[in-house]
């Protein structure tokens, strides 16, 4: 699409008029950046409806990205980044005096996710508009997105992400393709012609009313659909049934337990919440998706038998689970299949992906609340677990043993990635270690059934997002070095390669990156008033809280060198800056309290003029996709650093990378094939391999005890911890201390320590030559197409939808 500057300022200015009827003197930014949205809204919807009328006239597969989470962050730049039109508007903005940046921060975050997983379904959303794939995300729409972090007196504090507050320009609410799904009640089966018939009755009716947001491709040709689900009372039972009986208070009841289902985002991150709402919400999204699948699917005139050559569904980890007996009900209930026929169809329509190994975040649902909520999918679930196990038992030879382990139902509970398995054509792992870890171990005993089904598809990063929108400087020179044709072919990168020994380049490399943080530095100084030395290493771990992660094990590092330099004054050490970010789960106190020890640790080294000009420490509050985005083009030092096994993948690894950080790390998730692909030279590599925690896991034999009473530096740690050293805080840092010595270490941070610390040592000794430290960097970058999601979608749509 042709846009032409005047024609641009001529619509801006058009609408700021119709929209608050104001010049371009009189408006303040917020009006600017409606006015200016409005203008780009228009410019993506004609090939949106063109997208459209092209999907329900062409008989190809559609593809419908299940997923609890969307983390979209900001989306006005990379809409006109994705039009093509940033340059251009900047320009026609700035003939008006308007300075686009500040346009941009205007908007609110999308922050309909956690962390990675809603990340990749947002990434994976770009890839496909990208590459021109028929591909659609499915989600909730919920009225509070994850929670604003605010740090005070050092301890994280919630408060509500009120996201909706100034309304959200980029959604289309479309009442007339609501649908209706159905709650609690209780089921009766009748024999109709020689049929057994489910009949649901005495349910609650919820409303599910559809918010779409356009996808705009890269080169704006494709526009796919994001659909999120508000769930709001049926209006009719609303106004008259309750109320006109006289019940009020019944009335107003109803709908606030109605609208509480699409109200909030539950902030935690690699564990479950078992509560009935979440259920709820699980249920809700997926129903209201399939129905609307369907219904898009039955306008074609196309019989339902062939379902599966049209559609296919892709499940973000179990949270959509219920897709699955969802879609069989429909077509049992109420499209009259048989079983058999419906089953064949469902399980080449589904595919689903696995992001975990832990088992506190492995989803498992009480029989009895899944019987009284979702009475009818109860019955097909348990039918599916009957029929299943006539499957496995002669396979099995009545080994109850693994019979048991492989059930869909067990003591009382629904697991649902046994489910998921059972359901999917296909099932993968989002990195190789991962997937083999998944093969091997955790789901071994269903490889063993369906050996077929299992897939890698490592994660991705949409390099458009987290390289050309984030890092201009960097681009230019990436860009005048060997054109601008990764844009579109991330592993052209590659070619970077040629200008390793490139001494302008090298050097032209290491300006950028010092800009960067010097602007990171300014930013610092004025959000957290720390003066901070831009030559400095800037460390950086920016990820959620989570002991797995192990943020535990980068602070004790820095406990230990502010030990050493009060010891001895006269240690050499290179400068160094760490940075950390990330919200903790409300719930969640051994990783709040490691919060507050960083912070009491920053407190502490900051001020203490014989250490501070070789040594400071950062916790940036409310780390979200737009901090992300700051941050992440200045980082040096790359932490991702979990006890391996734990991080199936892990995606800021690799948005680190592709911006010149070096990683320190242990071999996990993706970790494994960035070391692969940049080579032993490129990365420092430390720690406990996958195994050999599995192992321990198993068989037992680690001794937290016995290295604390060997290893002084980190005997000294821990008593810090609770005497009172860091800062004085009721009963010290017992959590932590605990955690470590009493419960033997979880995630073998003492373990993994004395490894660490050279790892660390190796950093700056490499740092100091600035030539291979520049090389490394170039390294990085040159190697990270290989992580673009566009690779993850072409294997997705190659390997497991078929597209
Ligand atoms: C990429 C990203 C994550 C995922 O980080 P990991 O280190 O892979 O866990 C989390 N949050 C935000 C805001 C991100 O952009």
């Amino acid at each position: 699409m042709l846009i032409k500057k005047e024609d641009l300022k001529k619509d801006f200015k058009d609408n700021l008029i119709t929209l608050y009827a104001e010049d371009v003197s009189e408006a303040s930014l917020e009006h600017k950046y409606f006015a200016l949205s409005e203008v780009i809204k228009k410019y993506m919807f004609e090939n949106w409806m063109k997208t459209n009328r092209n999907y329900s006239k062409n008989e190809v597969r559609q593809v419908y990205y299940f997923s609890i989470e969307f983390l979209l962050g900001r989306i006005l730049e990379s809409n006109l980044i994705n039009l093509g039109i940033r340059d251009l508007c900047k320009e026609a903005l700035s003939e008006m005096g308007i300075n686009l940046d500040e346009l941009c921060v205007i908007e609110k975050d999308a922050g309909l996710g956690n962390g990675g997983l809603g990340r990749l379904a947002a990434c994976f959303l770009d890839s496909m508009a990208s590459l021109s794939i028929p591909g659609h995300g499915n989600g909730i729409r919920y009225r509070y997105g994850f929670f604003d972090q605010k740090i005070m007196d050092g301890y994280q504090i919630e408060i509500p992400d009120n996201w909706l507050k100034d309304g959200y320009v980029w959604e289309i609410r479309r009442n007339e393709k609501a649908v209706r799904v159905r709650f609690n009640g209780n089921v009766r089966m009748v024999n109709s012609n020689g049929r057994l018939r489910a009949i649901h009755e005495n349910y609650e009716t919820v409303l599910a009313v559809p918010y779409d947001i356009p996808i705009v491709g890269y080169d704006g040709s494709t526009v796919n659909t994001l659909r999120l689900w508000s769930a709001e009372p049926m209006e009719r039972e609303f106004d008259f049934s309750s109320f006109s009986s006289g019940d009020y208070t019944k009335a107003v009841e109803y709908k606030y337990s109605v609208e509480a289902i699409s109200q909030v985002l539950y902030p935690d991150d690699s564990s479950i919440q078992n509560k009935s709402l979440r259920l709820k919400q699980e249920y809700f999204f997926a129903s209201a998706g399939i129905q609307s699948i369907l219904r898009t699917y039955k306008k074609k005139g196309k019989p339902i038998e062939e379902l599966y050559r049209y559609v296919a569904i892709h499940i973000n980890d179990t949270h959509p689970s219920l897709v699955i007996p969802e879609l069989m009900r429909i077509l049992v209930d109420e499209e009259n299949l048989t079983w058999e026929k419906a089953w064949d169809i469902t399980t080449k329509v589904v595919s689903y992906t696995n992001h975990t190994i832990m088992s506190e975040a492995l989803e498992k649902w009480p029989v009895s609340l899944m019987m009284s909520l979702l009475p009818r999918i109860y019955t097909i679930i348990e039918e599916i677990n009957r029929r299943f196990y006539l499957e496995v038992k002669d396979k099995f030879n009545n080994n109850w043993d693994k019979i048991n382990k492989v059930s869909i139902i067990q003591n009382g509970n629904i697991m649902m990635a046994n489910l998921c398995v059972v359901g999917s054509r296909f099932v993968n792992g989002v990195s190789e270690l991962h997937t083999e870890i998944l093969k091997k171990q955790v789901l071994s005993d269903l490889y063993e059934i369906y050996p077929r089904k299992f897939k890698s598809v490592t994660n991705g990063i949409t390099h458009r997002r987290w390289l050309l929108k984030i890092n201009p400087e960097l681009v230019e020179l990436i860009n005048d070095a060997i054109g601008s044709s990764w844009i579109k072919k991330p592993n052209s990168l590659i070619e970077l390669k040629k200008y390793i020994k490139d001494k302008d380049f090298c050097h032209e490399i290491a300006d950028v990156k010092l800009k960067n943080k010097i602007k990171l530095a300014k930013y610092i100084k004025e959000k957290n008033n720390i003066e901070l030395n831009p030559k400095s290493i800037f460390d950086i771990q920016a990820k959620r809280f989570h002991a797995y992660k192990r943020q535990l094990l980068n602070i004790m590092h820095i406990m230990y060198l502010y030990n050493k330099l009060k010891e001895n004054p006269n240690t050499d050490i290179i400068p160094r800056t760490f940075i950390f970010s990330g919200k903790a789960a409300p719930g969640y106190k051994l990783a709040k309290e490691i919060i507050k020890l960083i912070n009491c640790v920053a407190d502490k080294v900051n001020n203490d003029n014989s250490v501070n000009d070789v040594l400071k420490v950062v916790f940036l509050e409310n780390y979200n996709v737009s901090l992300a985005e700051m941050i992440i083009p200045c980082a040096e030092v790359s932490e991702q650093i979990s006890t391996a096994s734990k991080e199936a993948s892990g995606t800021s690894n690799m948005k680190f990378m592709m911006n010149g950080a070096i990683t320190i790390g242990t071999l996990d998730g993706a970790n494994v094939e960035i070391k692969e692909a940049v080579g032993d030279d490129n990365i420092v590599i430390f720690g406990l391999k996958a195994y050999e925690v599995l192992n321990y896991y198993k068989n037992g034999g680690y001794s937290a005890m016995e290295i604390y009473n060997n290893d002084m530096r980190i005997h000294q740690i821990l008593d810090q911890l609770v005497n009172g050293f860091w800062c004085v805080k009721e009963s010290g840092f017992i959590d932590i201390h605990e955690h470590l010595l009493k419960y033997n270490d979880e995630f073998f941070v003492l373990k993994d320590f004395d490894e660490y610390v050279k790892a660390q040592e190796k950093i700056s000794r490499l740092y100091q030559d600035k030539i291979k430290w520049n090389e490394m960097s170039i390294n990085n970058i040159a190697n990270s197409g290989r992580f673009s999601s566009d690779n993850s979608i072409k294997k997705y749509a190659e390997n497991i939808w078929n597209v």
